[in-house]
């Protein structure tokens, strides 16, 4: 029988990979849901291709624009996911939670209910509501898979273990494109400087993420909640060539480290067929093996690694003020309106203002309540930068 499939997020990079694979065995797939923000015309060529009923444009242009253009062709176009009900009548193999950002949460939640299993690359939603999306997992008894290649990593590398024999995860770093940049030349960096990344290819926001190593403070949290793991068991790295993306050491002496090439295709692959077909790669690097130079961070060169300290344990609020922050003050900083060491600064000082204090302690209750504080983080920043 076809495996069932949803994307989320089908035109994004993560969304794209994640197609390419498909397409290379289309036959065994049905895929029965593809999404996109505007990206109408990305996303009519990849439903023609997998003959995709269900679509949903979020956003208003785009979702007329595809109605009066493709009106006479068989889909039915949605503009929000509250159509979920009617389109699954029961639950699909396969999800993949692609979306960029915190909008990404609430599609995510909504599909825990219709799939067996569902894949998930969306960090804020992680991060932010991990403890929604773990009682949403539980309540419709649907298996998580990380898709976040370190988090892809340390799940294989666990996997068939017991928590108490994990003695400590390490995740990799590449260090950006600053790493080996002199620090008194960090004030004049550019936003066109900060998004070129030396090993992956992505998008904007994660670039600059990568290169000020708020990516791995995100990271940290990820491996947290996903593996219930104390802060205190996770380390960061420095590797830049970006092979080996994580090593756990167990209680019984062994260190395993998983490498691979830096193609998220890998990870995707994987969450997809577990071991049951097979992937073409190149082979092993073993100048890479040589060559893997794990260094400790520079603290003074990455100053937001410090924000690990204020990290709680468990989820709370407090992940939504960062994530919503950094996100604005992201924005600031591509728009040239702020320059790359202010914003680090200003992301440091605003999440330690009295008001956000209580967030630490506070569990989200609800969706609404993460949504509002980050409406009410954004405008504050707003008010505050410009
Ligand atoms: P992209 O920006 O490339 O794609 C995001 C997708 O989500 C697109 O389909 C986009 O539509 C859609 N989208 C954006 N905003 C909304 C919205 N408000 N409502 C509905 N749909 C929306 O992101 P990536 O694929 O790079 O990343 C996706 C997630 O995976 C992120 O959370 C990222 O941090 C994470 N991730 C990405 C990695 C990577 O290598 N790219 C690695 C590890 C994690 P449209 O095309 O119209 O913009
Ligand atoms: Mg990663």
């Amino acid at each position: 029988m076809k495996k069932k499939i949803a994307i989320l997020g089908s035109t994004g990079s993560i969304g794209k990979s994640t197609i390419d694979i498909l397409k290379k065995n289309k036959n065994e797939f049905d895929l029965v849901l593809l999404t996109t923000n505007r990206n109408y015309k990305e996303l009519y060529t990849q439903a023609k291709i997998f003959n995709v009923k269900n679509l949903i444009i979020t956003n208003n242009k785009s979702f007329n624009l595809f109605r009066k253009k493709f009106k006479n062709k068989r889909f039915k176009v949605f503009n929000n996911f509250s159509c979920l009900n009617r389109i699954f009548k029961k639950k699909i193999d396969y999800s993949m939670s692609a979306i960029s950002g915190l909008d990404g949460l609430e599609p995510t939640l909504k599909i825990i209910k219709f799939s067996k299993k569902i894949a998930v690359a969306n960090k804020e939603a992680i991060i932010c509501g991990w403890s929604l999306i773990k009682k949403a997992l539980k309540k419709n008894n649907t298996e998580f898979l990380p898709v976040d290649s370190e988090h892809f990593s340390i799940w294989s590398l666990i996997k068939n273990h017991q928590n108490e024999l994990i003695d400590k995860v390490y995740l990799t770093a590449s260090g950006g494109p600053f790493l080996n940049f002199p620090f008194n030349k960090l004030k004049k960096v550019l936003p066109k400087n900060a998004i070129k990344h030396p090993n992956w290819s992505m998008g904007k926001k994660i670039s600059i993420d990568s290169a000020t190593m708020m990516n791995k403070v995100f990271e940290v949290i990820e491996t947290q909640r996903i593996f219930d793991l104390p802060k205190s068991k996770i380390h960061i790295l420095i590797h830049e060539k970006s092979y080996v993306h994580a090593i756990v050491q167990f209680k019984n002496g062994l260190n395993k480290i998983l490498a691979h090439d830096t193609s998220m295709k890998i990870p995707i692959f994987n969450t997809i067929y577990e071991n049951k077909k097979f992937i073409k790669t190149k082979d092993l690097d073993i100048r890479n093996l040589n060559n893997l130079n794990l260094k400790i961070i520079d603290k003074k060169k990455f100053p937001l690694i410090e924000i690990l300290k204020f990290i709680p344990e468990t989820n709370s609020l407090f992940e939504t003020l960062l994530v919503s922050a950094n996100d604005e003050l992201v924005n600031l900083f591509l728009d040239k309106k702020i320059s790359y060491i202010n914003f680090q600064k200003r992301l440091k000082n605003f999440i330690k203002l009295k008001e956000f204090r209580k967030l630490r302690r506070k569990k989200p209750k609800n969706i609404k309540e993460i949504y509002a504080l980050n409406e009410y983080v954004r405008l504050k920043i707003k008010s505050l930068c410009i």
